[in-house]
């Protein structure tokens, strides 16, 4: 994913909240089907809407502390 993708993603997750839920460990926003964090391999989630609507906010505004494993092709 391009890094200008981020606020397209965050949009894509802010018009399907329930499609995702939020890791409870790193925070990184989840598909709602994946059984564990592609980021750091936990299996505790967090499945509030508000929770992972807070957290699609923030990526578009701080996109550094999500998704920070599709920055490596920079
Ligand atoms: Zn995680």
């Amino acid at each position: 994913m391009l890094k200008q993708d981020r606020k397209e993603m965050a949009n894509a997750v802010l018009k399907d909240l329930s499609a995702y839920k939020v890791c409870a460990v790193c925070g990184a926003i989840v598909d709602r089907s994946s059984e564990t964090c592609p980021d750091c391999l936990a299996y505790r989630f967090i499945e509030d809407e508000n929770a992972v609507s807070d957290k699609a906010l923030d990526l578009a505004v701080k996109p550094q502390t999500a998704l920070s494993h599709l920055d490596l092709e920079e």
